[in-house]
C-alpha cells in the first residue's frame, strides 16, 4: 500500500517595521506556532532591533542595550529573518512584493504593516535648522544629548505628555528649558483649567519655565544655520540653542496610501476587526493602523492587534481586536 504524504508549502510572511508591535506581533507569530508554516521576513528602518519606546527616556541613564528587546539581535528562530537599517520604500500588491531601499525586492504571500507614527513638525520656518529635534527613536535623543553638550538653554513645542517628558529630559541634560503650549493650559487633552495650573506649579519647580497660550510662529536661525531661539506670536522671542518638536504624532500610512489601500480621513491605514486592510493579503498593526478610523497612539492597543493577526493567520475561529468599530 502506497503512503500518503501531507506536503505544505512553505509561504513567506513579511512584516514591515521593526517597532514595539511590530516585534510583539513575531515574538507572538514564533511562540504560537505561525513559523510551523510560515517564513518571516521582518524589515525596520532603524538600525536596531526593536526596543522599548515606552521607556526611551531612560536611554539616557541607561544607554540602548538596557531597552532592548532583541539585545542578541536576531529572533531565536531560523525562519525568521531580519533586515535592519534598511526602509521598505514601495508596495507592489497586484505582484505581491515589497521594494526595500537597498534595491532587492521581497515576495510575500501575506504582507503585515507595524509602521508606527511620526512626530507631526509643524510647517513654521526654521523647523529643520540644526538643533532643532524630534523625541521619538534612540538616535534623536543621542542627537539630542550631543546638542546638549555646547547649549545652554533648550525649549520644547507641544506641553502634552511626551512634551514634558522631552522637557524633563533636558533639565537632566542640564538644560535651562521651556515649555511652549499653544493651548491655555499643559496637557490640554486630559487635564482642566485648574488642574492645568497645578500642574504648571509642579512642573516650574522642576526648573522649566511654562509658556501657555504661546503660538510659535518660526524657529529662530542664529546666523549660521543652527538655531537661536523660537519666535512666538505676540510675545516675546525664547532664546534657544536646541529646540525638540513635541506637538502630536501622525500615523505612517505613506507605503499604503501610494499603494492604493484605504486610509482614514484623519491618517492611519483603515483596518476591519480583524486588522486587514482593503487588501485582504495585507495586515495594519500598531500606530500605522486605524480600527475604525480611528488610530491609538499608545502600545496596547497595538499588542492586542498583533495577537488579533496571528489569530488569523492560524485560521481559528478568529477574535476581534475592536468588534464595536466597523470600517467607515
Ligand atoms: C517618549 C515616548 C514615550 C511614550 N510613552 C508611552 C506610554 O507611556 N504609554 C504608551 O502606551 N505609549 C507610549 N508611547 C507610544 C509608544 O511608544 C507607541 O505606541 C509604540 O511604540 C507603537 O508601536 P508601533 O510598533 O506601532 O510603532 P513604533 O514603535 O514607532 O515602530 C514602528 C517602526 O516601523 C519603522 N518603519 C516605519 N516605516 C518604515 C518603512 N517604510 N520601512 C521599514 N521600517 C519602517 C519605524 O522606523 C519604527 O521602528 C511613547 C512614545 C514615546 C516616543
Amino acid at each position: 500500500m502506497r503512503g500518503t504524504r501531507m506536503t505544505h508549502t512553505r509561504r513567506t510572511l513579511v512584516v514591515v517595521g521593526n517597532g514595539m508591535v511590530g516585534h510583539r506581533f513575531v515574538q507572538a507569530a514564533i511562540e504560537r506556532g505561525v513559523t510551523e508554516r510560515w517564513d518571516l521576513v521582518v524589515i525596520g528602518e532603524e538600525p536596531r532591533p526593536a526596543y522599548d519606546r515606552v521607556a526611551l527616556t531612560s536611554f539616557f541613564e541607561v544607554g540602548a542595550e538596557q531597552l532592548s528587546f532583541l539585545p542578541g539581535g536576531a529572533y531565536d528562530d531560523p525562519r525568521v529573518r531580519l533586515v535592519l537599517d534598511t526602509p521598505v520604500t514601495g508596495l507592489d500588491r497586484k505582484a505581491q512584493q515589497v521594494l526595500l531601499g537597498t534595491g532587492e525586492v521581497v515576495d510575500y504571500d501575506h504582507l503585515v504593516l507595524a509602521t508606527g507614527a511620526g512626530p507631526f513638525v509643524p510647517p513654521i520656518p526654521g523647523k529643520d535648522l540644526d538643533g532643532a529635534f524630534v523625541y521619538r527613536t534612540i538616535e534623536d535623543l543621542e542627537a539630542i544629548r550631543e546638542a546638549a553638550r555646547t547649549a545652554t538653554v533648550g525649549a520644547v513645542i507641544g506641553g502634552g505628555l511626551l512634551g514634558l517628558e522631552a522637557a524633563n529630559a533636558l533639565v537632566q541634560l542640564g538644560l535651562e528649558t521651556h515649555v511652549v503650549e499653544m493651548a491655555p493650559r499643559l496637557m490640554p487633552v486630559q487635564l482642566d483649567q485648574p488642574a492645568g495650573a497645578t500642574l504648571v506649579r509642579h512642573i516650574e519647580k522642576l526648573g522649566v519655565t511654562v509658556h501657555t497660550g504661546a503660538a510659535t510662529t518660526e524657529v529662530q536661525d542664529a546666523g549660521d544655520g543652527t538655531v537661536g531661539g523660537l519666535g512666538l506670536k505676540e510675545a516675546e522671542a525664547i532664546p534657544a540653542e536646541v529646540v525638540v518638536f513635541s506637538a502630536g504624532i501622525r500615523p505612517r500610512d505613506q507605503l499604503a496610501r501610494d499603494a492604493g489601500l484605504d486610509v482614514a480621513e484623519r491618517g492611519g491605514i483603515l483596518v476591519d476587526e480583524q486588522c486587514r486592510t482593503s487588501d485582504p493579503a495585507v495586515f495594519a498593526i500598531g500606530e500605522c493602523a486605524a480600527p475604525g478610523g480611528r488610530m491609538y497612539g499608545l502600545v496596547a492597543p497595538g499588542y492586542a492587534m498583533a495577537e488579533v493577526v496571528v489569530d488569523a493567520l492560524l485560521g481559528g475561529p478568529g477574535s476581534s481586536w475592536a468588534p464595536t468599530c466597523p470600517r467607515s
